[in-house]
């Protein structure tokens, strides 16, 4: 990429988000020069404005409609387009763009990630969630349009930055910190709060992703994710847990040789590589990783009791067909019930686990999904039967 380089960010006000404004808001010599396009938010209609004003972006999106005029009357003057809704959502995903960062949680970033990858944009994808339910439709669409999609979640960019021979790896190894919960005693995990679960040891990160990361959850939807991304079956995809973050993840080769990338837990260090890819960019000022005062790395396997959403995500990916869509649409109702305090910690890999089951029982879910309204039409299916269950009104 030479001259500037136009990005849009899709979730701009969330924590993904942030990371990414501040790498594209410095002037630093030898990095790319970027140029603001699209900044969206949901309902953060002020720190949307905020942002947008300050980086000179073309055009401002905030989903929620009822936000428009608040929007526009804080746009005033400064010459930033504003939108609102659905559609001004996928026209700002389908700006013309260098890089189109994918950063809203949940399915609810499918319709936008969609877009900017039919439009054959280079997607720097941080909505995991989207890969999980609609991975292999994605997948295709990219191929159709000749879009590039570059991981920013943390373990899959580390896999992308040392994965130099598809053809010879034997298998990924996912690295996993443990989250809050690591060695909590078991008898004390179902009283937890939502706050406790929110406090990740290592990153800083939105409240969904943090819940994720404490039930373990997040791994298995990484897991799906990977074997998406980088066409290997689940059996050949291994979690560790390494409390300290500092090994992203690794891939072992047939030849006996494990390459992994390490550094401070910092999503600046994966977005910048998202945003300059095929090339780095230099990140002066961050934190940089000193092995000799770390002092020492620790490994250990998950503990299948402590953390049973890991098994059950495998058992998605394993069914396949639509069963990691029913996953993730009942994690997202669960995690969401246990935010409002409506549910138990340990309720949330539970009723997961159970929606997921009764869906395999059904075979109601047994063919991939041919469409992406199948995708949507499952997700709804899989949150209604949750809210039932939860007894919980949607
Ligand atoms: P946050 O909750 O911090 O931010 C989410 C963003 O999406 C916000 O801008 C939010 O807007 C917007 N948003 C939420 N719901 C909607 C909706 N229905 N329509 C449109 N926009 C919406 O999430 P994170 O930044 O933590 O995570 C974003 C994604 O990146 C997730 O898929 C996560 O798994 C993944 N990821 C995150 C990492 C991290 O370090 N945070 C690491 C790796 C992956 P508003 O602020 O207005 O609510």
């Amino acid at each position: 990429m030479s001259g500037k380089v136009r990005v849009s960010i899709l979730g701009a006000t969330g924590s993904v988000g942030a990371s990414t404004l501040d790498i594209v808001s410095r002037s630093t010599p030898g990095a790319p020069d970027f140029q603001v396009v699209a900044l969206t938010a949901n309902t953060n209609v002020d720190a949307l404005a905020k942002a947008a004003i300050a980086t000179r972006a073309e055009l401002a999106v905030i989903a929620d409609e009822t936000l428009y005029t608040k929007l526009t009357q804080l746009l005033a003057g400064s010459g930033v387009e504003a939108g609102a809704g659905y559609n001004a959502l996928i026209e700002a995903a389908q700006r013309p763009a260098d890089r189109v960062v994918a950063a809203i949680v949940g399915i609810a970033g499918l319709p936008a990630t969609l877009a900017a990858v039919r439009q054959g944009t280079a997607v720097a994808l941080a909505n995991k969630e989207s890969l999980v339910c609609a991975g292999a439709l994605l997948k295709e669409e990219a191929k159709k349009s000749g879009a590039r999609l570059l991981p920013i979640d943390s373990e899959h960019n580390a896999i992308f930055q040392v994965l130099d021979r598809p053809e010879r790896v034997e298998k990924l190894i996912l690295t996993a910190s443990g989250g809050p919960f690591r060695s909590t005693p078991l008898g004390e995990m179902a009283a937890v709060t939502p706050e406790q679960a929110i406090a990740h040891p290592n990153w800083e990160m939105g409240a969904k992703i943090s819940v994720d990361c404490a039930t373990m959850m997040n791994k298995g939807l990484e897991l799906i994710e990977a074997a998406y991304l980088f066409g290997i079956p689940e059996r050949r995809i291994e979690v560790l847990v390494h409390p300290q973050s500092i090994i992203h993840s690794l891939v072992a080769y047939d030849d006996g040789s494990v390459l992994a990338q390490l550094g401070m837990p910092d999503m600046r260090t994966p977005i910048s590589y998202a945003l300059s890819w095929p090339n780095r960019m230099p990140l002066p000022g961050l934190e940089r990783l000193d092995l000799a005062k770390i002092g020492r790395l620790d490994f250990l396997p998950p503990d299948p009791q402590r953390f049973p959403a890991l098994d059950i995500a495998r058992a998605a990916v394993s069914a396949g067909g639509g069963a990691p869509i029913v996953l993730n649409g009942a994690n997202e109702v669960a995690v969401a019930a246990f935010l409002q305090r409506r549910i138990g910690f340990l309720t949330i890999a539970q009723v997961a686990g159970e929606v997921l089951d009764e869906f395999l029982s059904a075979r109601s879910v047994a063919d991939a999904p041919a469409s992406f309204e199948e995708v949507y039409e499952i997700d709804r299916l899989a949150r209604e039967r949750t809210f039932e269950k939860l007894r919980l009104a949607a």
